[in-house]
C-alpha cells in the first residue's frame, strides 16, 4: 500500500573519516571507565522525490582536509556524481550549521538557492567570532562565500521552523551551533530527522551527554528533546557523525559509500 501524501528517498554519502579517537573528543564527560573511542565519520545527506533533490550540507575540500589534517575519501561533489548527481542540477541546499564540514564547496552548485537560519548567520559573524575556541569548527573562506550568496540573491532565511519542500521541514535547536537546525523527511517508514550535528553520535543522544563543541549545553538539551519528538520513533533519527549508520542501513550503490536512510535499519533503538 502506497502511503498518504509526500514520501521522499534519503542517502548519507560519507566522504571522510578522522580516526583514532578519544573518549574526551566525543564527549563533554565521557564515561570514566572508557578508554576507547568511535571514529568520527562525515556525511552529506539526498533527500530525493516528488520530482525534486535536496541536499543537506556540502562537506569540505581537499583543501580544508589538509588544513586540518582530515582524511577526504572523495569530495562530496565527486561521491554525488558517482551516485548520478550533478552538482549543478540541484536547486535546494540546507546548510544545517556553517561549521567547516557542512558548509565548504558552496561554490560548486551553480544553481541552488541555500537554506539557512538567521541566527546562524548572525553568529557565524558576530561577536562570538572574536573568540577563537568559538571560532575554531568555522572557516572564514566558506563563511564569506555565504556573504556572497547573500548579496547574491541566494539564500533562503528560516527563523525558528521552515519548510523547503511539502514534507521537508526545517526546524532550528541550536546549542551545537547557535542556528544549527535538523532536517524532518517524510518517508515510506515515517518521518526521518536528519539531526546533524543535534547529535553526533547515537550516545550523544540515548546518554543525554553532549559533543565537547558547544555553545549553548542547555540548547543542546532541549534540541534532543526536539529531535526525538519530531521523529516520534529513536530509529528514525539519524546522527550526523556517528559510524553506527554505515554498519545499520543498506548500502545503495558502489560507486561511493552511500547508505539508504529511508530503509528499516538492521537493528533497533526502541527499548
Ligand atoms: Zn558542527
Ligand atoms: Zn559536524
Amino acid at each position: 500500500m502506497k502511503p498518504m501524501g509526500n514520501v521522499y528517498e534519503i542517502y548519507a554519502l560519507r566522504y571522510a573519516t578522522m580516526s583514532p579517537r578519544t573518549p574526551q573528543m566525543n564527549y563533554l564527560l565521557p564515561d570514566p571507565h572508557e578508554t576507547t573511542a568511535q571514529d568520527l565519520d562525515y556525511f552529506v545527506w539526498l533527500i530525493r522525490g516528488e520530482g525534486r533533490e535536496i541536499l543537506v550540507d556540502t562537506g569540505f575540500n581537499a583543501e580544508e582536509a589538509s588544513l586540518r589534517s582530515r582524511k577526504l575519501t572523495l569530495n562530496p561533489v565527486d561521491a554525488l556524481a558517482r551516485f548520478g548527481v550533478k552538482a549543478d542540477g540541484i536547486r535546494d541546499v540546507v546548510v544545517t550549521h556553517l561549521h567547516y564540514d557542512h558548509a565548504g564547496n558552496l561554490d560548486r552548485f551553480p544553481k541552488a538557492r541555500f537554506h539557512l537560519q538567521d541566527r546562524e548567520m548572525a553568529y557565524a559573524t558576530g561577536r562570538c567570532m572574536c573568540n577563537g575556541m568559538l571560532r575554531h569548527p568555522f572557516s572564514v573562506e566558506h563563511v564569506t562565500l555565504m556573504v556572497r550568496h547573500v548579496y547574491g540573491d541566494r539564500v533562503t532565511f528560516h527563523s525558528g521552523s521552515g519548510e523547503v519542500a511539502p514534507g521537508v521541514t526545517l526546524h532550528r535547536v541550536g546549542g551545537h551551533s547557535d542556528g544549527l537546525q535538523v532536517v524532518r523527511v517524510e518517508t515510506a517508514r515515517g518521518p526521518v530527522v536528519l539531526a546533524s550535528d543535534a547529535a553526533h553520535y547515537y550516545g550523544n543522544l540515548h546518554r543525554r551527554s553532549p559533543f565537547p563543541i558547544v555553545y549553548n549545553v542547555g540548547d543542546t538539551a532541549q534540541g534532543w528533546e526536539i529531535v526525538e519528538r519530531l521523529a516520534g520513533d529513536p530509529d528514525r533519527v539519524i546522527p550526523g557523525h556517528d559510524p553506527i549508520v554505515c554498519e545499520i542501513y543498506p548500502r545503495a550503490g558502489d560507486g561511493a559509500d552511500v547508505f539508504a536512510l529511508h530503509l528499516a535499519p538492521s537493528r533497533s533503538f526502541a527499548k
